[in-house]
C-alpha cells in the first residue's frame, strides 16, 4: 500500500481500477512485417494521408465560412506536410530497410525531422514544429483508427483514469458513470479542468507530480478528492475506512441538501443571494437540486469546446434562452466568452503563447474579433425575453475596454431594434473583477456597470503572480492572503458606495471558511458549484451578520495567509463545529 498526495480538485472518494489515459502521446506500436507486406503498408499509409487531408479540408472550409479565408490558411501548413513527396519517399525507403510496420516508421521519421526543426535558427521552421506534430498525431490516430476525442468514446468497465494532464475540453467529456475518478500529474486547485471536474461530480486529484509513473494500469486505487490522496493498492482495512468516509460523505451531503429550499438567511436576517456556476446547459438539474437563486456565472466558451465548427448564433440562442426559462424567475448571468487561457477552441489555431493566462483571453479576444463578439451578443438579448438574463464580460483590466465592450453592445441592440427583434433593452451588465487593474481601479468602472462579479480565481493567480494551474507552486496559491483580503474588500466596498450589487463567482466562494469571511464584508452574492451551495448555505445560516463582520476585522489585522486561515477555519468551528473536518 502506497499513499501518494496531490492537491484535492473536487470532492468525494472513489475507488476502482486505473486506467492510464495519455491524451498527448500516442501509443505506437512496433511489429516487424516481412517485404510482401510492404504495398499493404504503403497502402494504410496513402488511406490515412487521404482521411488526414479530409479532415483538415473540412476544418478549413468551416475556418473558412465562419471567420475568412486568411485564418484558413493557416491550416495550408498542415496540409503541405501531407502532400510532400520526399517524406512519402522516406517513409517507403524506411519501409524496405527496417522492416517495421507503418507508424513505427512515419513516427520515427517525422520525430526525427521535429528535432531538427526544433534547433534550426530559423524561426519560420521552428514555428512550423506545432503544426507539424499536429499533423503527425492526426495521422497516427488515422492509422491506428482511433477515434479523435478518445475520452468521449471511453465505454469500459467503469475506470480511475491517470493522466499527466487532461485538458479542460477532455473533462467535459468525462461520462460520470464511465469515469470513477481521475488524477493528473500537474494542474491547481482552481484550472478549468478542476472546476470541469466538480460540476461533473468526479473525485479528481490534481497536481501529483508523480502519479503516472507510480500508478501502473490495472491496479486498485483509492482517490480522495476531498483530501488530496490517493491510495495505491490499499490493504482491507483502509479500504473498508473509505467506504465509511463515502457514506457518511453521502450522509453530510442528504442533511445538507435538506437545507435547499430554506433561504440564504443568517440568524440575524441578513439575506444573501446564492447562485451556482455551469459550463453547459445540461447543468442545469443539478442547479436546481442543490437550490441555487439562480446561475452567477455560465462559462459560455465550452459550447466552443470539443467541435470542429463554430456555434451559430441559433445555437447559442437556443442555450441562453433554454437555461434562462429552467431557471426563471431566478436570474442566470452569461458571461461573454473566456476562451484562451487553459480553453482552447481548435478551428482558431490561435498560436501558442509564452503566457496563455496573461495572453490574448476572453474579452481581449472579443473585441479583436468583433465578428464572432457581436453574434455572441445577439444570441443573448435575443434569449433575454426568455427569462431573467443578465450579462457580464470577463477579463476587463480598465475604463477603456468595458467602455468598447458596452459599445459594441449598444451597436447590436440597435442592429435588433432595427430587425424588430424583440429583447431585454433594460438587461444589466457587469463587469468581472479578476485582474489586479481593474480590482485598484473599481470605482472608475462602477459607474459603466450594473453589477461586479469577483473573479477570484484570476485575480489571485494575478495579484500574488501564482500560476493557477502550476501544481509546483500551488502552495503559495492562497485565498487568505492578506493581499487578497484587501483587495475583495475594497471592491465590495467601492461597489456600495456606487450603488451596485457585488457577487462573487470565484471558487473561493463556495469554501466554507471563507464564505464566513465574505459574509462579513457584504459580499451580496455568492455563486459557486453546485456541490458546493448547501454547505455555504448551513454556514450562513449557522451565524449573526454581526460576529461574520467581527471575523473580518479581525482576519485584516493578520500577517498572513496561514494565520488567516487557521483563525477562520477556528471561528467556524465556533458556530459551526459540524461543518468543520
Ligand atoms: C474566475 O477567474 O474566478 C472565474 C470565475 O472565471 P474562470 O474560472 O472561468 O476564469
Ligand atoms: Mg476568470
Amino acid at each position: 500500500m502506497t499513499t501518494l498526495k496531490g492537491i484535492p480538485a473536487a470532492p468525494g472518494v472513489a475507488m476502482g481500477k486505473a486506467l492510464p489515459f495519455d491524451s498527448e502521446e500516442l501509443l505506437v506500436p512496433r511489429r516487424t512485417i516481412t517485404e510482401e507486406q510492404i504495398p499493404a503498408e504503403v497502402l494504410r499509409l496513402e488511406e490515412a494521408l487521404i482521411k488526414t487531408r479530409h479532415q483538415i479540408v473540412s476544418i478549413q472550409k468551416k475556418v473558412s465560412d465562419e471567420l475568412g479565408q486568411e485564418h484558413a490558411e493557416i491550416l495550408n501548413a498542415h496540409l503541405l506536410v501531407l502532400e510532400d513527396q520526399s517524406l512519402r519517399e522516406e517513409i517507403i525507403t524506411g519501409l524496405r530497410k527496417q522492416l517495421l510496420n507503418v507508424e513505427a516508421i512515419f513516427n520515427d521519421i517525422i520525430k526525427h525531422h521535429l528535432k531538427v526543426f526544433s534547433r534550426t535558427e530559423d524561426e519560420y521552421l521552428r514555428e512550423r514544429t506545432a503544426d507539424i506534430d499536429d499533423v503527425r498525431k492526426r495521422v497516427l490516430r488515422n492509422l491506428l483508427g482511433q477515434h479523435p476525442d478518445a475520452l468521449s468514446q471511453l465505454r469500459q468497465e467503469s475506470v480511475v483514469l491517470v493522466a499527466r494532464d487532461l485538458s479542460p475540453s477532455e473533462t467535459a467529456q468525462m461520462h460520470k458513470g464511465h469515469v470513477l475518478a481521475f488524477v493528473t500529474d500537474i494542474g491547481g486547485r482552481t484550472s478549468h479542468t478542476a472546476i470541469m471536474a466538480k460540476s461533473l461530480e468526479i473525485p479528481a486529484v490534481v497536481g501529483v507530480e508523480v502519479a503516472t509513473r507510480r500508478i501502473p494500469k490495472g491496479v486498485f486505487v483509492i482517490v480522495d478528492g476531498t483530501h488530496g490522496q490517493i491510495i495505491i493498492e490499499p490493504d482491507e482495512a483502509t479500504i473498508k475506512r473509505y467506504e465509511l468516509e463515502q457514506r457518511r460523505g453521502q450522509e453530510l451531503n442528504r442533511q445538507l441538501l435538506h437545507v435547499k429550499d430554506l433561504p440564504a438567511e443568517t440568524l440575524d436576517h441578513h439575506t444573501v443571494v446564492l447562485s451556482a456556476n455551469i459550463e453547459l446547459p445540461d447543468e442545469v438539474p443539478s442547479v436546481i437540486a442543490h437550490g441555487a437563486n439562480g446561475i452567477g456565472l455560465f462559462r459560455t466558451e465550452f459550447l466552443y469546446l470539443n467541435r470542429s465548427d463554430f456555434p451559430t448564433e441559433e445555437e447559442q440562442y437556443q442555450a441562453y434562452s433554454t437555461v434562462a426559462e429552467q431557471l426563471k424567475p431566478h436570474p442566470v448571468i452569461i458571461r461573454t466568452m473566456d476562451l484562451g487561457g487553459d480553453k482552447f477552441f481548435s478551428p482558431l489555431q490561435l498560436p501558442s503563447e509564452m503566457n496563455p493566462f496573461m495572453g490574448w483571453r476572453a474579452i481581449r479576444f472579443s473585441l479583436a474579433r468583433p465578428d464572432i463578439f457581436r453574434l455572441q451578443l445577439r444570441a443573448i438579448l435575443r434569449a433575454s425575453v426568455h427569462g431573467n438574463l443578465k450579462m457580464m464580460y470577463p477579463m476587463i483590466s480598465g475604463s477603456e475596454e468595458l467602455r468598447r465592450a458596452n459599445e459594441i453592445l449598444q451597436e447590436v441592440k440597435h442592429e435588433l431594434a432595427r430587425e424588430r427583434v424583440p429583447f431585454d433593452d433594460q438587461i444589466e451588465v457587469g463587469a468581472m473583477i479578476e485582474v489586479p487593474s481593474a480590482a485598484v481601479t473599481c470605482d472608475l468602472l462602477a459607474h459603466e456597470v450594473d453589477f461586479f462579479s469577483i473573479g477570484t480565481n484570476d485575480l489571485i493567480q494575478y495579484a500574488l503572480a501564482v500560476d493557477r494551474v502550476n501544481e509546483k507552486i500551488a502552495y503559495l496559491y492562497e485565498p487568505t492572503h492578506p493581499a487578497i483580503l484587501r483587495l475583495v474588500k475594497q471592491i465590495i466596498d467601492v461597489g456600495h458606495a456606487a450603488d451596485i450589487w457585488v457577487g462573487m463567482c470565484g471558487e473561493m466562494a463556495g469554501e466554507p471558511p471563507l464564505s464566513l469571511l465574505l459574509l462579513g464584508m457584504g459580499l451580496d452574492e455568492f455563486s459557486t458549484s453546485p456541490v458546493q451551495l448547501p454547505i455555504v448555505k448551513q454556514v450562513i445560516r449557522s451565524v449573526e451578520h454581526s460576529f461574520a463582520k467581527s471575523v473580518v476585522e479581525q482576519a485584516l489585522k493578520l500577517r498572513t495567509g496561514k494565520e488567516v486561515e487557521s483563525f477562520l477555519i477556528a471561528s467556524l468551528k465556533q458556530v459551526a463545529p459540524a461543518l468543520v473536518e
